[in-house]
């Protein structure tokens, strides 16, 4: 990839890059819908990551192409809003527009992206283009913000500007944060209220079992305005309620809080953002003492609630986790926003081959589109690859 993407960018800009930079997609293990509560997820890095070839040019001018995409996009970097340059490169432009805004000495940059992270799979591949170039960033200009993880988390805050205010898509913090501070074998516990970070062990391979995920390929319209639907009926609730964010709502005073709400549908949408809160501390504890099963009953109450309570599952997504299910997983859940993207089990190593292949035909017996399942391993973070 390296070499390639090497190749292809002398190609396109007339030398070759300084450097090449990547950084990888993610899955949740669980905490969905919680970030934008203040609440707890627990993300690892996945071996697929997002590569760019960079060099810097100093008249104040960004270029920017993708073996993903058609044509090279052209920017001035005192041009960069929400309407231009608009399209995917406003993930690459968004960065740099939110590095400048912060007070850091950016300038202009040639850049060719390549990706192993499937596109809109909801593996997170938008966080993994701005968080490969915010490393390149960070090390043409100088700004060192790859050498902490104090820095790295500053670092994320400009990728999720990047893909709320340039972008336009209204996603939390997860994403980012993942793809900059994940540790190899390693979940990381992200705390969404106050920035605390904690790596969590994450290696199935000692226990025999893997992480299979299969990007359902489900195309569902509508989908941007169901995540904004959604935080705003958390923000609803957490102003009725009194509180900043659905994060100050403690477990045991879930039922209070809920009877004190006129929705039945608000009241939903809050008992799943409590509740994920505390599975994902379970979750924790549960890899903490090895107790894989238990795990796998986290992600089965997880999906329930976001198929039942939060209304984010689709067809695709309960025919995947159900079959795993059936087919010898400890478990499995949806993963990220939901309405498509891809689903998570937690599978017996000698397994994994059957539950792929029943998720196949499954899916082939209800009409869907062909699902691509994989396995991955916790990965390393955002990083300079040459
Ligand atoms: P996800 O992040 O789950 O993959 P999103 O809808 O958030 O899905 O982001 C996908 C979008 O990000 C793509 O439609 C494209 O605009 C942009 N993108 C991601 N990766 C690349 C890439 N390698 N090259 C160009 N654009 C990309
Ligand atoms: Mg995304």
């Amino acid at each position: 990839m390296i070499d390639e993407l090497t190749a292809a960018f002398e190609h396109t800009f007339g030398a070759a890059p300084t450097g090449v930079w990547s950084a990888p997609g993610r899955v949740n293990l669980i905490g969905e819908h919680t970030d934008y509560n203040g609440g707890l997820c627990l993300p690892i890095a996945l071996p697929q990551r997002t590569y760019a070839a960079v060099s810097r040019r100093d008249d104040g001018v960004l270029r920017m192409a993708s073996a993903q995409q058609d044509g090279l996009v052209e920017v001035s970097l005192d041009e960069i809003s929400p309407e231009r340059p608009g399209g995917w490169s406003a993930y690459v432009a968004g960065v740099l527009w939110a590095l400048a805004k912060e007070g850091h000495e950016v300038g202009g940059l040639d850049v060719l992206v390549d990706s192993t992270v499937p596109l809109g799979a909801g593996l997170s591949s938008s966080a993994a283009l701005e968080c490969a170039v915010a490393a390149a960033a960070s090390d043409l200009f100088a700004l060192g913000l790859l050498e902490s993880a104090e820095g790295r988390a500053r670092l994320a805050a400009r990728c999720v500007e990047a893909e709320n205010t340039i972008a336009g898509a209204p996603t939390g913090g997860m994403d980012q944060s993942a793809s900059l501070l994940c540790d190899e074998r390693s979940a990381l516990l992200l705390d969404c209220r106050s920035g605390d970070t904690r790596q969590v062990p994450f290696d199935l391979g000692g226990e025999g079992h893997v992480l299979l995920v299969t990007d359902t390929r489900a195309e569902h319209a509508l989908v941007d305005g169901q995540y904004a639907a959604r935080r705003e009926a958390c923000e609803q609730a957490a102003r009725e309620l009194g509180v900043d964010t659905l994060r100050e709502i403690d477990p045991s005073g879930l039922d209070d809080a809920l009877a004190r709400l006129d929705s039945d549908e608000v009241r939903r949408r809050v008992r799943h953002v409590v509740t994920e809160i505390e599975r994902v501390e379970a979750a924790v504890r549960a890899l903490e003492s090895d107790d894989l099963r238990e795990v796998g009953r986290l992600f089965d109450a997880s999906h329930a609630s976001l198929r039942d309570d939060y209304e984010v599952s689709c067809e695709e997504l309960d025919v995947a986790t159900e079959t795993a299910r059936t087919h010898g997983a400890l478990g499995a859940r949806m993963t990220g926003g939901g309405f498509g993207g891809s689903c998570i089990a937690i599978v017996p190593a000698h397994d994994a081959d059957t539950v792929a292949s029943a998720i196949e035909v499954a899916f082939a017996d209800a009409g869907f589109t062909a699902p691509q399942s994989f396995t991955v391993t916790a990965s390393g973070p955002a990083h300079r690859d040459a």
